[in-house]
């Protein structure tokens, strides 16, 4: 199912006083105009959000695991180079990531690594869906991996990527086992890197996380 596609435009917020006195900014929810308390009303969240589980496997049968089809939320994904995508990513990561961390368990304390989580637009992309992943068995690190190399892979091909390497450095964790947090996964290029360069440490990639996988038809 696809989404109604948004435009890339400031939602209008208007700030109300209900009569029991609690007050809040009101809004037009993206995909129905029906007016809402967040960028995406709820029903609307139940009805295009649900997440489903995607599984694939790169490198040395390293697991990523996504949430959706990125054709279905491709026009969300957009909204991070401006100012609402703050709000957009918060929303699918609470979604998708978060439920999934509440059922995550493990052994021992792992820690959720996001790729190149650096500052645009006064926030970073991947440090909001690395932050929701916050639990029991899940332990965030921000500022852990970035690429020295800041091409961009969007459109380009599998050959292009590998000739133009990202050049992850990561900082070393003292937890163990690493799950990679990214939004996207396209041919897994990106990933791929990031995971050698956790693996040349004393750490150990368990799995992937993204948001969306481009992938799957
Ligand atoms: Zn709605």
């Amino acid at each position: 199912m696809g989404l109604v596609p948004i435009a890339r435009r400031p939602t209008n917020r208007y700030y109300v006083c209900f009569k029991d006195g609690l007050s809040n900014f009101i809004m037009k929810c993206m995909l129905c105009e029906s007016l809402s308390l967040t960028h995406i009303c709820s029903s609307c969240q139940e009805t295009f959000l649900r997440p489903s589980i995607y599984k694939r496997k790169i490198l040395n049968n390293i697991e990523v695991i996504s949430f959706y089809k990125y054709k279905d939320i491709k026009d969300l994904l957009h909204t991070k180079h401006t100012d609402i995508g703050y709000y957009i990513y918060s929303i699918l990561a609470s979604n998708s990531l978060k439920e999934f961390a509440k059922n995550f368990e493990y052994t021992e304390t792992v820690s959720s690594i996001a790729i190149d989580d650096n500052i645009k637009s006064g926030y970073s992309h991947t440090a909001i869906l690395n932050k929701s992943l916050k639990s029991k068995s899940i332990k965030p690190e921000f500022n852990k991996l970035r690429a020295k190399n800041s091409v961009s892979y969007s459109g380009k091909s599998r050959e292009f990527r590998l000739k133009n390497p990202r050049d992850f450095t990561f900082k070393d964790s003292k937890v163990k086992d690493i799950i990679l947090v990214d939004d996207i996964i396209t041919t897994g290029s990106t990933l791929s890197q990031a995971i050698d360069a956790v693996n040349k440490s004393k750490s150990n990639t368990l799995f992937c996380l993204t948001l969306a996988d481009a992938s799957v038809k």
